[in-house]
């Protein structure tokens, strides 16, 4: 028998069931075929997220050998370049071996994407997903995967959510991509996988900030799920018309590096705290805030992650390096040691009691790394003080364009006095340990990447082959 954890229940408030896709049954639920193989996800990953590490790490390899066996015979990329993996009979790597295959760049799916991809991708896995990013450098690049993922992607959403106990009946909006041309916002099934859950709705997150704002007000739900810029806009806006979102008990963060201020200033103006989710258009979900730490989870039943240095050897708790990653499942186009382009910094075991890998903190792309006069590059940091805030800013954007020179764009609502601007650039200078030439600009609005991803600073002249992903 497995170690089997100790029996907690699993939903907070008002009783909320599985939705049940069989005529005539209500309870106990008997879900249909996809809501059937969700739970049984669930079943074991409430068991394995509290195996001890090593355990974990085990059954990553072997799900991996089964993945470089499938990749050395029906990928013309890795036919080559994996075959000493391809015998029928190979035992699983061990993790030196497996950190012997040279790491996957960005641009290498850009130069070989459709020889990255299986000749053959097993018919069980599903029908086969198109996910094209574009990033800041403008040159796109395309992965592809079976619907298999999405029910992988929709176990671990779940399992957020179990985590967290929210309030399944409670109401809750998501900003993200709408896809549907022309509307603003959409009412959706439920938010959380597999269950009956109240209103949902998903707003466009390329709409302005106000018209944004105004919706969440008018939905007025418990939880809220946007990008962290937007967030900040948001709270901005918020200050500005002296409203704001009054049943709201939790913001759910995604797609951009949360910077540790924004859960003070969360806290601090809306009363509640927020929590993160770290994932990547080629990858989906990558980790999750642990329920009692504001630190994530590595979703090891789905991905293995690496944290590397700059000798591409694993980083020790507390330090800072790029994150590697191999989706576990994605066998219609394997990404073997895939380089990101994220900066994570490396978390030590967790106090709640999980063995999932612990990461501190997503730092950001390279091109957020700030080039000093001497060469040398570091992560800004905003600080745990929320001094924007006092100022009249709505959003503010810094975009380095030499050793000396960083620009700086601010949408304000109302012009900053001479004593405000020194304020800022003293802040400035604090944040990027240098005092840069720092020359303001004011505009209407900054637009936001596509997908309505939004970069606080961004370095010009940072050696950046990476995108948005
Ligand atoms: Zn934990």
């Amino acid at each position: 028998m497995p170690d089997i954890p100790p029996t907690r229940p699993t939903l907070p408030g008002p009783p909320v069931l599985p939705l049940s896709g069989t005529s005539g049954i209500h309870w106990p639920a008997i879900g249909g075929e996809d809501d059937a193989r969700l739970f049984a996800l669930q079943f074991q990953l409430q068991d394995s997220e509290w195996w001890p590490p090593e355990r974990l790490l085990g059954h990553q390899l072997e799900q991996i050998a089964i993945l470089l066996r499938h990749a050395a015979r029906t990928v013309p990329y890795y036919r080559d370049r994996l075959s000493a993996f391809a015998a029928e009979t190979a035992l699983p790597p061990s993790i030196e071996e497996f950190r012997r295959i040279p790491l996957l760049r960005r641009t290498d799916i850009q130069d070989f994407g459709e020889a990255l991809r299986s000749e053959s991708p097993p018919p069980d896995h599903g029908r086969l997903v198109h996910i094209r990013t574009t990033g800041s450098t403008g040159r796109p690049l395309q992965v592809v995967r079976a619907a298999l993922s999405s029910t992988i992607s929709r176990a671990l959403a779940q399992r957020y959510h179990l985590w967290h106990r929210r309030d399944f009946a409670a109401t809750n909006v998501t900003i993200g991509t709408l896809g549907i041309a022309g509307l603003p916002a959409a009412r959706e099934n439920g938010w959380v996988p597999g269950y009956q859950t109240g209103e949902s709705f998903r707003l466009d997150a390329t709409l302005p900030i106000n018209e944004l704002l105004d919706w969440v007000i008018r939905a007025d739900p418990a939880y809220l799920q946007a990008h962290p810029s937007m967030l900040l806009g948001m709270i901005h806006r918020s200050r500005e018309i002296g409203a704001r979102p009054k049943s709201l008990r939790e913001v759910r963060t995604f797609g951009e590096a949360l910077e540790p201020a924004l859960r003070k200033v969360c806290r601090r103006e809306w009363e509640v705290p927020i929590s993160d989710i770290y994932s990547a258009n080629e990858t989906a979900t990558i980790a999750l805030q642990c329920p009692e730490q504001p630190h994530y989870h590595v979703q090891s039943e789905a991905i293995l992650v690496e944290v590397l240095d700059s000798d591409d050897r694993p980083c020790a708790p507390g330090e800072t390096g790029r994150v590697v990653v191999t989706p576990l499942h994605n066998f219609a186009m394997p990404l073997i040691r895939y380089e990101l382009g994220d900066y994570a910094t490396v978390g030590g075991a967790c106090p709640c009691g999980r063995g999932l890998p612990v990461i501190d903190r997503i730092v950001g792309r390279y091109r957020n790394l700030v080039v000093l006069p001497d060469g040398g590059t570091q992560f800004p940091d905003f600080g745990a003080e929320p001094v924007l805030l006092d100022l009249p800013i709505r959003q503010f954007q810094l975009i380095q364009k030499s050793r000396e020179r960083i620009d700086v764009t601010l949408a304000v609502h109302r012009p900053l006095t001479a004593d405000d601007e020194e304020n800022l650039r003293a802040f400035f200078a604090r944040a990027f340990r240098h005092r840069f030439l720092f020359p303001i600009a004011y505009v209407d609005d900054i637009p936001s990447l596509p997908g309505g991803k939004y970069e606080v600073f961004r370095s010009e002249i940072a050696d950046a082959t990476d995108g948005a992903g």
